[in-house]
């Protein structure tokens, strides 16, 4: 698995990357917009050039986009469900220009009438072949587990897989999320369920269609459908689960796992990142040292 962290852009790209760098990150996450909306700025040339050639220089990469949190694709309000849309293919081409892989999205939530997804569902599945419709580049869009917080859509296998298999595999994969799945009730902290839980993504959604790892412990207990992330190794998840995930052997040895961890001290990212690393290669032997 290659480790990163979500980064903000806030001081720019270039700043960005020489921060990641700093950090040891092998792959990065970040926005390419101010998640709290508004028009996106415009990406300068120089400053996207200069990060790209950072990145080439010190091997790091994919690069991932997240979309803005404010999108609904399964809107039941036409204004919004096209508004997300645009801003969703605008997404892919930003992503394009900074040389990123992937462009990870969440799946929406029904609406406040509805008392199941199906509709709701109907809704995705159109809004994201108009995506498809207006970017056709390089760049895939991946779908990423839920908590089912609320109304949320997309936290059970089931629905994540029914979902991406509606697409062609070389345009929408999906983004895992351990502190998702471990809210929807799928209890990632026993390494044994580990190694039932990605057999059963495998099965439902296909370990082909997952590019990405969100690598995020949880504040909340299992099956809790909330969606706070923790420092990895201090919620729900802990160190013996994620040993067990990191080290899961059906991920190749290029998969992402990017943490979106607090930055609530100076060093949580750093911290974070040397957690994983002493958990990599570390295979799970049920618990007994040597
Ligand atoms: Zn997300
Ligand atoms: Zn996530």
């Amino acid at each position: 698995m290659r480790f990163g962290v979500h980064m903000s852009i806030s001081g720019g790209m270039e700043k960005m990357a020489r921060a990641a760098i700093e950090l040891g990150c092998e792959t990065v996450q970040i926005f390419s917009r101010s998640p709290r909306g508004g028009k996106a700025r415009p990406l300068d040339p120089r400053d996207v050039a200069r990060m790209k050639q950072l990145f080439q220089e010190h091997d790091i990469g994919p690069l991932v986009i997240h979309a803005p949190y404010y999108l609904n694709l399964a809107s039941a309000d036409e204004d919004k469900r096209s508004y997300s849309i645009e801003v969703l293919a605008e997404d892919l081409t930003r992503a394009e220009i900074l040389g990123a892989d992937f462009v990870v999205t969440h799946i929406g939530h029904r609406d406040r009438d509805e008392s199941d997804g199906s509709q709701a569902l109907r809704r995705v599945i159109d809004s994201i072949n108009e995506v498809l419709g207006r970017y056709s580049g390089p760049v895939k869009l991946l779908l990423e587990n839920t908590a089912g917080q609320g109304r949320e859509l997309g936290s059970h296998f089931e629905e994540l897989g029914k979902l991406v298999h509606m697409f062609p595999r070389d345009r929408v994969g999906t983004c895992f999320d351990t502190s998702h799945a471990f809210g929807r009730g799928y209890d990632l902290s026993d390494p044994e369920a580990v190694d039932r839980i990605f057999p059963a993504y495998d099965r439902l959604v296909g370990l082909d269609t997952l590019e990405v790892i969100h690598l995020n412990d949880s504040k909340h207990p299992l099956g809790s459908r909330k969606d706070r992330h923790a420092h990895i190794g201090q919620g729900g998840i802990g160190l013996e689960g994620f040993r067990a995930i990191i080290n899961y052997p059906g991920f190749g040895p290029d998969m992402p796992g990017i943490m979106e961890t607090p930055t609530d001290t100076p060093t949580a990212d750093a911290d974070n990142l040397a957690t994983v690393r002493a958990l990599r290669n570390m295979q799970y032997d049920g618990g007994q040292e040597g």
